[in-house]
Formats: C-alpha cells, sequence, structure tokens
C-alpha cells in the first residue's frame, strides 16, 4: 500500500483501509464470511480508493429516446462546440475587453449579432438559464406593478419554478385572468389599469389543454397591450431559432416568428430545442433589454464564458443551411434523424446480444422529446425490448445502471426498452459491452495524470 501514499494523501488511504476492515467486521459479526486474504483485504480497498478519486458527475448513455431530458443534462453538444470551449477557457479571452477600443468591453456582445441576426430582435440579452431570464424580466420591468397573466399558464416549469412564485418573488403584482381552459382578449383588456406594467404569457411547454379551450396569441396582446401603453413579455420556455415543421410539428412558432408579433421581450432557454449549453436568452426591443441590463440583478445571473464560448458557436453553426444545422446540432440531429439509420442501430445492437439470458427484440416505438419541449408530440422511433430471463428487469435496469457508462433506459410492461433514437452510434459498443456485463475501466476526472497500480495483481506484494 506504501505506493498509494505517493499519490493520495494519508488520511484518504487510512479512510479507505478503515471502511473496508469495518465492512469486514461487519459481515463476520453477521454470519458471513468476507474475504479476508491479503489480496481480498487490498482489492477492496483499491476499489474504495478508485471509488472516493472517481468523478460522481459522469458521463452516461441516454437510451431513454427523450431527446431533451433534463435529468440527463439536456442538450449534449457538438465537438466543434466543445473545442471552442477548451480554446476559450484554458486561457485568457476577451470576455470582457475591446480589442479594437484597447478597453473594458462587455461580454454580452460576442453573442448579440448572432442573436439579433438569427431572431431579428432589435436587442440581446443572455443570463444563466432561462429561469433567471424570466426572474430577471420581471424584476426590472415589473417591480411594483401588475402582471397580467392566463390562468391556463400559471404553470410549474419544474422543481420550485413555479410563476406565481417567482412573480412574488420579482416584486412583480400578478393578476390572473381567465380561466384555467379559457381565456379571452376582453379578460385582458377589462384587467388592464394604470398599475399594468407588463403582460405574460408562458408558453405550455410541459403540459397540453385539450377540448373545451381559448388562448389569446401573442400577436393579439401586443396589439391590445401597445394600444394602452404597456408591455408585452413572452416566456416562450423551449426557444426554437429554426421553422420545426419539416418534422411535423406545426404547434412550436420560432423566435423569428414570435419577434414579429411586435412583442416586446421574449424570453427562452438555450439548452432546449436550441440545444446549445444551459443559458436564458433574453430578445426584444432595446427599451425594455437595457432596463434589464442595468438591473443589479443581471450581474449575479450572468452568463461564464465556458458557457458563453458554447453559445456562440451554437449560435454560429445556426448560421448554416438547414441540413448543415440539423448534422451540426445533436439535439436537431437527434430529433429529425432518419427512421431507418435508427432501426438499424437497434438492430445492431440486439444482433450482437443473442446469447444474454434474456428475449431480445427489435420494436417500433415513440419517442419524445422532453425538456418542456412540444410536448404531446411522438415521434416514431426504433427500441431494443429486452425481457430477462434469469433476473427481473428492475435487476437488469439497475446493472446497467451500474456499468461504465452507464446505460439509462425505461421499463414497460415487464421489458426494458433502450431507444437508440438517443444512443449515438459510438456509444453502441459500450451499451451491447453493459449488456454483456463486460466492463471497460473506470472514468475518472484527471484523465491526464499517471496514477498508481491499484489492483492487487499489480502490487508486488512480498
Ligand atoms: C424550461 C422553462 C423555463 C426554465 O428554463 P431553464 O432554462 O430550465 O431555466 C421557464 N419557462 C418555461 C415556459 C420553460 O419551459
Amino acid at each position: 500500500m506504501q505506493g498509494w501514499l505517493e499519490v493520495y494523501q494519508r488520511r484518504l488511504v487510512v479512510r479507505a483501509i478503515g471502511d473496508v476492515l469495518d465492512t469486514k467486521r461487519r459481515d463476520i459479526l453477521q454470519g458471513r464470511t468476507p474475504d479476508i486474504s491479503v489480496e481480498g483485504i487490498l482489492s477492496a480497498v483499491a476499489a474504495k480508493l478508485t471509488a472516493i478519486t472517481s468523478c460522481q458527475l459522469r458521463p452516461v448513455i441516454n437510451a431513454t429516446g427523450i431527446v431533451i431530458h433534463t435529468n440527463l443534462g439536456r442538450a449534449p453538444l457538438g465537438r466543434e462546440v466543445l473545442n471552442n470551449v477548451v480554446a476559450i477557457s484554458e486561457g485568457y479571452s476577451n470576455l470582457e475587453y475591446d480589442l479594437a477600443a484597447g478597453a473594458r468591453g462587455k461580454r454580452y456582445v460576442h453573442v448579440h449579432q448572432h442573436l439579433k441576426e438569427l431572431t431579428n430582435a432589435e436587442d440581446t440579452m443572455v443570463v444563466n438559464n432561462n429561469a433567471a431570464a424570466v426572474f430577471l424580466c420581471l424584476s426590472a420591468l415589473a417591480k411594483g406593478k401588475e402582471v397580467i397573466v392566463s390562468r391556463g399558464e400559471l404553470v410549474e416549469i419544474g422543481g420550485s419554478f413555479r410563476v406565481p412564485d417567482i412573480m412574488a418573488q420579482s416584486g412583480g403584482i400578478l393578476r390572473e385572468v381567465g380561466t384555467t381552459n379559457k381565456t379571452r382578449l376582453t379578460d385582458y383588456e377589462d384587467a388592464l389599469t394604470s398599475d399594468t406594467a407588463l403582460i405574460l404569457k408562458v408558453h405550455k411547454s410541459n403540459f397540453k389543454v385539450s377540448g373545451f379551450t381559448q388562448e389569446v396569441d401573442i400577436e393579439q396582446l401586443s396589439t391590445l397591450a401597445h394600444s394602452r401603453g404597456v408591455g408585452v413579455m413572452y416566456d416562450l420556455g423551449s426557444g426554437c431559432l429554426i421553422d420545426l415543421k419539416p418534422l411535423g410539428v406545426h404547434t412550436e412558432p420560432s423566435v423569428p416568428e414570435i419577434i414579429k408579433t411586435d412583442v416586446d421581450i421574449v424570453a427562452f432557454s438555450g439548452d432546449k430545442l436550441l440545444g446549445g449549453p444551459q443559458s436564458g436568452i433574453i430578445v426584444g426591443k432595446t427599451s425594455y433589454v437595457e432596463r434589464i441590463r442595468r438591473h443589479p440583478l443581471s450581474r449575479a445571473l450572468r452568463i461564464d464564458k465556458l458557457t458563453l464560448a458554447a453559445l456562440e458557436t451554437t449560435l454560429i453553426q445556426y448560421l448554416g443551411t438547414y441540413e448543415t444545422i440539423t448534422q451540426d446540432i445533436p439535439v436537431l440531429r437527434m430529433l429529425f434523424q432518419d427512421i431507418g439509420q435508427i432501426r438499424s442501430r437497434a438492430r445492431k445492437i440486439a444482433s450482437r446480444v443473442k446469447n444474454i439470458d434474456a428475449e431480445v427484440e427489435v420494436a417500433g416505438e415513440v419517442s419524445q422529446v422532453g425538456g418542456g419541449a412540444l410536448p404531446g408530440v411522438e415521434l416514431p422511433t426504433y427500441v431494443v425490448r429486452i425481457r430477462p430471463s434469469s433476473m427481473t428487469v428492475e435487476q437488469l435496469q439497475r446493472r446497467l445502471h451500474e456499468a461504465t457508462p452507464p446505460v439509462v433506459g425505461r421499463i414497460k410492461d415487464g421489458h426494458l426498452l433502450l431507444d437508440a433514437r438517443t444512443i449515438n452510434d459510438s456509444e453502441v459498443k459500450d451499451v451491447i459491452n453493459a449488456l454483456k456485463k463486460k466492463e471497460e475501466g473506470g472514468r475518472r476526472c484527471f484523465p491526464g495524470r499517471s496514477w498508481p497500480p491499484l489492483r492487487p495483481n499489480a502490487v508486488d506484494l512480498r
């Protein structure tokens, strides 16, 4: 064990040994017969040290078919985007330095032109995420004044982000109008007073209301608000910069379409349908954006340089053609993926795991977009459908979660489903290995560092 002390802090090694011995003692007291050979103890301590020094946050394979999966980190980023993140963050950058003027600059300028180009908005601003964007906009524009919101749009986005609570925190006074299923233009009209600061529309990102329903579109709201001298804000949730109609999605207007309606402020996420890093994008009229930029909270919610580097590269990719955009941006690539490609990937996995102790077949299914985007839109897909013979489906799921890298699928009707839409071609081998229970070496935080031999057979026991 001496060699370990050259790399790990002594107290870490001592703790690992202590933990292992405690476990062994407990096992003995409970009548079990643990391996107490020198090799057995060494290998257990080595495993413990590996576990302690491995990253908890690690890559997983998304086999759920949900393209924008908030629990799995939302939008994966493409290689070009990541290369720029590395380039910007491994040294210094002109983050807040204007090279032409030789003076202090603003961090927002780097994405400003691209956002203007892509949305046709007059002015732009970016913050840490969309929840922060909405909070900042309301704080800057509506503090102590009324904000009119339809009762059908008082939504919870997830976690503790609920429109009424965010409104209360921002200092805006919520003025609810209409009902859960129906809100008319006259409802907004009747609520407008000299205390009104804003009409707020919130996109129904993660649910659908159907049946006897009515809502007022943003164009009508803009006309009404401007005739009475108040502002209109749209929390678009999942902002999409391109037309999704080729995907068969007719319900999601793109940000430039929204801007055309003369709305004053639009806020949306960078890591939902846009497919970039976690960020909150605010676009709209200069008089409003200027007030938002000047608010003290904007400093507290500011975007970080790694994010900015990733966002700028993603936005530049949007300046390409429809074909290049849907190839370059992983979220869009997965959404627009050819069904034949998905099927052949599913077949490849299924054919390589014929010999495992389970019934394995390829079946047609549907994937969801996820991430509070396009609720109710179902994309046809293919899954590998597995019913294990010698263990429960839950046990198989747990085994896949413990694999390196972990594979996350879903259980349906007693089968484990692995959706080939969200599995990358480069991940197919890992999925097969996980199903066959062949482990690759675990990933560590510092891949460049040389680690001491941790396997007992590599340690000189003499
Ligand atoms: C997702 C969402 C948010 C929050 O965006 P984050 O980027 O997750 O902070 C706010 N409003 C709506 C309508 C959303 O869909």
